[in-house]
């Protein structure tokens, strides 16, 4: 006689704890659900890597002498190494021309490209510039339209 409208609620409870597999509980819902997040946050987590991309450049570390395979090594003093002459092929004998040391003292310098790996095709391939390349970009584009600007004032 008390009220049968919470026993209603109970009953139908007991029914939803005896038949687990046809309907989840909220709280199993809400568990799935934290999962289902945690699991994407580390799926992006491991996207965003900084890709290292190779300068052409090789730095000496005993004199911080730089090969640029664009320039070879014509510049120093018995430079016979033609511009263009990646670091690998150049001949195991080259030697550093400020310091003689060996090519084995020479390290590669490389430049970090931030950002998620997987959308590095888009973006017109802004999306795989470095730092650099961008600033390069943004404010050449800057001084470009300031010297067209400019050059209005010449025609008149
Ligand atoms: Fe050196």
């Amino acid at each position: 006689m008390s009220s049968p409208e919470p026993e209603g609620e109970q009953v139908t409870a007991a029914v939803e704890i005896e038949l687990p597999g046809e309907e989840v509980s909220p709280m199993d819902e809400e568990l799935s659900r934290q999962e289902e997040k945690a699991r994407r946050a580390d799926e992006l987590r491991a996207q965003e890597v900084f890709i290292k991309r190779s300068t052409g450049k090789h730095k000496c570390t005993n004199c911080n002498y730089e090969y640029d395979e664009a320039k070879g090594d014509v510049d120093t003093i018995g430079g016979m190494i033609q511009p263009g002459t990646p670091f690998a092929e150049l001949p195991s004998n080259w030697r550093c021309p400020t310091c003689r040391a060996q090519k084995g003292a020479f390290e590669e310098i490389v430049t970090e490209i931030p950002g998620f790996e997987v959308n590095q095709g888009y973006g017109l391939g802004g999306n795989g510039l470095t730092g650099e390349q961008k600033n390069l970009l943004i404010f050449g584009g800057l001084g470009l339209f300031f010297l067209l600007f400019l050059s209005g004032y010449a025609m008149s």
